[in-house]
């Protein structure tokens, strides 16, 4: 944390909220055809040509969601931005405008504000997407940010969770519980640092787990593919809160059941490492952590053979009658509940 103490440092008092506004907004020009006023009015103002309004809103609060013991404030503001491009992608359409509120208390300078403005403009640059707005707010403590995320599309384009069949394959991007494995290890190395300050945090080794926990990205390439490919997932939605929880959601919203094998789940193996050495089963941390960002989504038997050779896209199950609920298989046959809390591997 940088402290306002030092003389190096500006308090946000001396800029004041104006002058803050004018070090955010960048008055660049517009790429989106659907983006008529940015920053810089009462009102962003776009136009959706035609096309159906998507929206979404994400809210971080400090010692809620993140804790700035560990969290870089430009990774913060990276993140910040991408949970909400993710939401956006999880509907099959890519991003195209952000509104960011921010709440500060009187411990974050200028320089701090910076920083997590460098993170979100990083991510709007990389995801294509325009900062068009925003609020700004002191708080009494500690720091909140709430993202707000526009998309265009046709009605055709866009994906809800209550589209998937019977017998439809399950899917997903990338591996899970890697995030999780990260704020494991960011919370260990924290507790020991508070319990003697003379310990330098021992991250080595560690690159993947921690960038997954502190710079996730959202599969924006997955939705270029599958539209390269010709494939229109039937439901799909992102993983944030865990597998387990979000497949119940998709057949909730279907009126299906699913059958997964705990042995499909992908993970990367310097999570599983990790996970095991803190006697988690990686299985259950992918199914019950969060933050993965990987999506989720059902597929036609007859996209098999389009999907089967690509090594970020893995099949976990398949779509079952609700009659039949939610079950997962282990690799020694036997078939257990999934409950929405998740899955105990020692039940
Ligand atoms: P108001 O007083 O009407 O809320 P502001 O002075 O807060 O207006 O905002 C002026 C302009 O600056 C608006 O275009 C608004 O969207 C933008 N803005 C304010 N805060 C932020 C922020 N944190 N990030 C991006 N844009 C912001
Ligand atoms: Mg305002």
């Amino acid at each position: 944390m940088i402290e306002e103490t030092n003389p190096e440092l500006t308090n946000l008092q001396q800029i004041g909220e104006f002058g803050l506004i004018e070090r955010i907004g960048q008055t660049k020009k517009f790429v989106h055809e659907q983006t008529i006023k940015g920053i810089g009015d009462d009102c962003a103002v776009t136009d959706p040509q035609g096309k159906k309004v998507l929206l979404s809103t994400d809210l971080l609060c400090e010692g809620v969601h993140f804790d700035l013991a560990y969290v870089p404030l430009k990774h913060l503001g990276y993140k910040a931005a991408v949970v909400n491009f993710s939401d956006m992608l999880a509907m099959n359409v890519k991003p195209a405008q952000l509104l960011m509120n921010i709440a500060l208390s009187a411990k974050f300078t200028v320089e701090a504000v910076d920083e997590l403005y460098k993170g979100i403009h990083a991510a709007c640059e990389k995801y294509g997407v325009e900062l068009i707005g925003g609020d700004t707010s002191s708080s009494i403590r500690g720091m909140v940010l709430s993202g707000t995320v526009i998309g265009y599309a046709d009605e055709e384009q866009i994906v809800y969770r209550s589209g998937a069949a019977e017998r439809e394959l399950l899917c997903v991007t990338g591996d899970l519980g890697a995030a999780y494995a990260g704020l494991r290890l960011l919370e260990r190395e924290k507790q020991i640092f508070k319990d003697n300050p003379a310990v330098q945090p021992d991250l080595s080794g560690n690159d993947y787990i921690l960038e997954r926990q502190l710079k996730p990205e959202a599969r924006i390439d997955i939705i270029t593919a599958l539209a390269e490919m010709g494939i229109k997932p039937t439901a799909m939605m992102d993983i944030s809160d865990g597998l387990a929880s979000e497949i119940g959601h998709i057949c909730k919203a279907s009126g299906l059941g699913a059958h997964i094998y705990l042995n499909r789940i992908p993970v990367d193996p310097s999570a599983a490492s990790f996970l095991e050495e803190l006697k988690v089963h990686p299985g259950v941390a992918a199914l019950n952590g969060g933050e993965d960002y990987e999506l989720l989504f059902t597929l036609k038997q007859s996209d098999y053979e389009k999907i089967s050779k690509s090594p970020d896209i893995t099949i976990i199950g398949y779509m079952s009658a609700a009659s039949e609920g939610i079950k997962i298989e282990t690799p020694d046959g036997r078939v257990s509940d999934l409950t929405a809390g998740g899955w105990n591997a020692f039940q």
